[in-house]
This record gives structure tokens, C-alpha cells and sequence, in this order.
């Protein structure tokens, strides 16, 4: 199909009759650094790359798309595991062009471009002393994120990205313009709280932002082998810790920072990581029974939280596996198991052993979104990053291992935006099987012949 694409250099003129962005193909310089995402698994070669700059360039590619039958991909920040912003022989649309972030401080709210990143909004209400829940790294798209749901530091303090969301300007699958929100398009606003980008491409969302002029991150290191012991504690702690504390429990690398003793460094070191959305005295407060608890390193710092985004920011480019479990539960059978399959993750590496506790305002949010699994205690997240492709077969193992030991404490549900493509059942999972009936009517009404399928694909309803 590529090739018979460019060989019509006619098609490829009418994209480009009044697009504002730039058209990106294979003979361009810039073609390999365009179409190269987070995972460096992923090698794709689409047709034609249309780094969109408006919503009406957005509109053009997609008629473009469809009038030539080439499968239609939409890339916001690039870091779905599967590659899902990328396709071969196909258009993207790529929106990270479309990145403006403008803060209204007296009304608390953000308008974010469909194509920014967490950082373009962190640093955007950073000047406001406002901030709203993201990721846990900068990099990431808000588009993905938010549409897939949306957990991050702050989700226990104010809820899901999309909790947050006022509404949502998307152009449809016809090419046309549609606004969602609670009072404009109300199912299809329900179905943007995880449906994920099956029903448009989002170019614009309404956040609400909240003050947080300061966050504390607090880094506790030990050696593996107290896992264990200090996996009980954080999980007794956590049970009845505020709203205000997030973070994880997180086997990784030892950093070669200068607050990680020799021992640690380049060796498998278990992290306790606490986000307090507050000051410094309030978190030591709130974490003295972790404090207590005799760790080897620490580190504990007071900083704007668009800074604290950008703490573990991961290597863009190394092979990624990743996968998740929700569980009901963490009783000392799955902690020790949980512990024990640290042991196969692949070190050294930028790889993560995570478990990331729900909890707090994400599970009393009262409303019947698609998003089943915020109700989940915990989150065993295994985010596989290596770099040598001998090691493929090894991470995938591991990511498999850790969710197989977790299986007796399993909500059922899964939080799609942390796993790639693990088959029909998983899918509707990630929903719930009422919620995916109901979305699948949305989608038959905005996207009846699937235009937007290079995502977590809910099939369009007759
Ligand atoms: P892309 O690959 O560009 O897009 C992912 C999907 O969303 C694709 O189907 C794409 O078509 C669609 N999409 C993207 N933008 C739009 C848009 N504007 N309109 C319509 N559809 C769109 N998730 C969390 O919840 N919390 C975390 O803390 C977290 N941390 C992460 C850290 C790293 C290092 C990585 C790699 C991922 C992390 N994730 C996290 C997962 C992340 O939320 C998902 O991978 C998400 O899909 C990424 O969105 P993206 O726009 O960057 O990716």
C-alpha cells in the first residue's frame, strides 16, 4: 500500500492543499525519529506521518485516510506498550504538535491540546501553585492517558485523570467536530472516562486543576532481602495512610545517585517511594512508622511537583514488557510470592518490580465510569525495560510469572493502559462486561465502521 501511495504523489498533494502541520514520508530525513516511539520494540514504517497543527488538520487526514482505505493510527505521546500510535503501510496522526496548555488560575482549570505531555501541563500550572493528577513520569501523552483513565502520584488526593476531565473537543470519525461534556454529548463524555481512543481523536480536553504549591518525595533503599518485612509494613501502613501520601513499593536498579550507598548501586534495590502532597514536616509525620522502620538510604525532598514528575523518568528506546494485575488484596502469601519474583527481573536495567496501592478519592468517586478496576487495593505492576534482545523471552516470563503467582487475589478487572495486547478477555475486563455492551453502542454511533480501531478495540454495536 506504500508504495502505491507514493507512487501517486497526486494523493499525497491533496493532504497537503492547505495542511498547516508538515507531512512526514519514508524519503524524509526526519521519517526514522517520527515514527520511533517509547518502546523500542516497535519498528513500523507508515505511509505518510501528518504531524497535525490544528483541529482542521486533524479533520483533513483522517478523509484522507479513509477516501484512500489506509488504516488510521493516533499518536499523542507515543507510550502505549504495543505500539498502538504506529501502524506499517498506514497514515498516523501525530499530535504532539498540538501541545499548548493554558491555565485559567482564578476559575482552576487547564485546556490542554490533544497532543501535550504530562510535562507541557505540570509546567504550565506549576507558576499557579496548581496541579491535577498525572502520570508518574513526564513524558507520557495526556491524550492515551487520560482517555485510558488515568492513575498517577496524585490519584489517591483527587482522583483519576479522567475524574478530572470538563469535557473533551474530538473530531469524529466523519471528519466533523464534537464537544463532550457533562451537559454536550453526555454518553459519549461517559465513555471518554476509559474508553480510551476508540470514538475520535481528542484535540483539546478541560481539566480541573487543584493548589498544590509543593509535593515531598520520599525515597526509602534497602536490600532485597528485607522485601518481605518491609512489603507487611507498607501495606499496614498504607491501609490506613491520608489521601495525601501516594507512591509504591518498587524493586529496581540501584541509581548511581549520591544518596545510594556503593552497595546498591547497579544492584537489585527495594524502594519505597512516598509522593505526599504536602510539605516536608507534614510527610515525615505522616511516614514515621516507615521512617522507623531502619532503611540503608534516603532521600526526602520538598519540590514543585512538575519537578517530582520528572524523578524516574525512564530511557525512551529500550524494549519494553509490561503487564498488570489488580488485586483485592495483599495478605503475606502474595507478599512473599510478590517479593520472591523480584528476583527474575532483569538487572542491571531500567526495568520495575512495581506495586502501586489504589485507595483514597480514585475508589469512593461514586460515578459508573468504564473504569472497574479503580475499586483494586493494589496494582502489581512488572514494567519490563531491557535493552538486549537476548533478553525478550526473559522479561515476558517474568511480567507473566508475577501476574500467574497473583491470580487468587485478583479483582478480575485491568487497567488497559498498563498492558498491551493480551487477548478478548482482558479487554472487556478492562472495562467490565456491562460497561463494554455500552460502549460499543457509543462506538457504533460515532465510529460505526472503525475507523479508530489501533487502540484497546471496542467493536462498534449495529
Ligand atoms: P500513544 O501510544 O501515543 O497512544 C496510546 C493510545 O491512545 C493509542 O491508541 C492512541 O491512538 C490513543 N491516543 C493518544 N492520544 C490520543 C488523542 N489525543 N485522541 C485520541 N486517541 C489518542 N499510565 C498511567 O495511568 N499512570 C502512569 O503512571 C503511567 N506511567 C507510564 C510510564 C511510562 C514510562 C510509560 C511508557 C507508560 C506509562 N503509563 C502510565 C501508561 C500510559 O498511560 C499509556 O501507555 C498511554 O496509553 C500512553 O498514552 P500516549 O498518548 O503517551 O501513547
Amino acid at each position: 500500500m506504500a508504495a502505491g501511495i507514493f507512487g501517486n504523489t497526486e494523493a499525497l498533494e491533496d493532504l497537503r492543499d492547505g495542511f498547516v502541520g508538515s507531512l512526514v514520508t519514508p524519503d524524509d530525513p526526519s521519517y526514522d525519529e517520527a515514527r520511533s516511539v517509547f518502546n523500542g520494540m516497535i519498528d513500523r514504517r507508515p505511509a505518510v506521518i501528518a504531524q497535525c497543527a490544528s483541529p482542521e488538520d486533524v479533520a483533513k487526514a483522517i478523509l484522507f485516510g479513509r477516501h484512500l482505505d489506509l488504516q488510521i493510527a493516533v499518536r499523542g505521546g507515543g507510550h502505549s506498550v504495543s505500539g498502538m500510535s504506529l501502524n506499517d503501510g498506514g497514515i498516523v496522526i501525530d499530535l504532539r504538535r498540538m501541545n499548548a496548555v493554558t491555565v485559567d488560575p482564578e476559575a482552576r482549570t487547564a485546556r490542554v491540546a490533544g497532543g501535550a505531555t504530562m510535562s507541557d501541563l505540570d509546567r504550565a500550572g506549576e507558576p499557579h501553585g496548581l496541579a491535577t493528577t498525572g502520570g508518574r513520569v513526564s513524558t507520557t501523552g495526556v491524550g492515551g492517558f487520560t482517555l485510558g483513565g488515568g492513575t498517577g502520584w496524585l490519584d489517591r488526593k483527587f482522583g483519576l485523570s479522567c475524574d478530572n476531565l470538563l469535557s473533551v473537543d474530538l473530531v469524529a470519525a466523519d471528519g466533523s467536530a464534537v464537544r463532550a461534556s457533562e451537559d454536550e454529548n453526555p454518553e459519549l463524555f461517559w465513555a471518554l472516562h476509559g474508553g480510551g481512543g476508540n470514538f475520535g481523536v481528542a484535540t483539546s480536553f478541560s481539566f480541573r486543576l487543584y493548589p498544590l504549591p509543593v509535593v515531598t518525595a520520599m525515597m526509602l533503599l534497602w536490600r532485597p532481602e528485607a522485601g518481605p518485612d518491609v512489603a507487611r509494613a507498607y501495606r499496614d501502613f498504607m491501609a490506613s495512610a491520608p489521601d495525601e501520601v501516594g507512591g509504591g513499593l518498587i524493586y529496581l536498579t540501584g541509581p548511581p545517585e549520591e544518596f545510594v550507598p556503593e552497595h546498591l548501586v547497579g544492584q537489585l534495590t527495594l524502594a519505597v517511594l512516598v509522593a505526599y502532597a504536602g510539605d516536608e514536616p507534614a510527610a515525615r509525620t505522616v511516614a514515621g512508622p516507615l521512617l522507623g522502620l531502619g532503611h540503608d538510604a534516603e532521600m526526602i525532598a520538598e519540590l514543585p511537583y512538575a519537578e517530582f514528575q520528572c524523578m524516574l523518568d525512564d530511557p525512551p528506546g529500550c524494549r519494553n514488557y509490561w503487564s498488570a494485575e489488580h488485586l483485592d488484596a495483599f495478605p503475606d502469601q502474595a507478599v512473599d510470592l510478590f517479593c520472591a519474583r523480584a528476583g527474575d527481573m532483569i538487572v542491571p536495567s531500567p526495568s520495575q518490580h512495581v506495586l502501586f496501592p489504589q485507595g483514597g478519592l480514585t475508589a469512593r468517586v461514586g460515578a459508573d465510569y468504564p473504569v472497574p478496576w479503580r475499586q483494586a487495593s493494589w496494582v502489581a505492576h512488572p514494567f519490563g525495560l531491557w535493552e538486549d534482545a537476548a533478553d525478550d523471552e526473559r522479561g515476558r516470563r517474568w511480567a507473566h510469572n508475577v501476574r500467574a503467582d497473583l491470580q487468587p487475589w485478583s479483582s478480575g478487572a485491568v487497567y488497559l493502559n498498563f498492558i498491551g495486547d493480551e487477548g478478548q478477555e482482558r479487554l472487556v475486563a478492562g472495562f467490565g462486561p456491562e460497561n463494554y455492551r455500552r460502549l460499543a453502542a457509543v462506538k457504533g454511533r460515532y465510529d460505526p465502521e472503525n475507523v479508530f480501531r489501533l487502540n484497546h478495540n471496542i467493536k462498534p454495536a449495529a
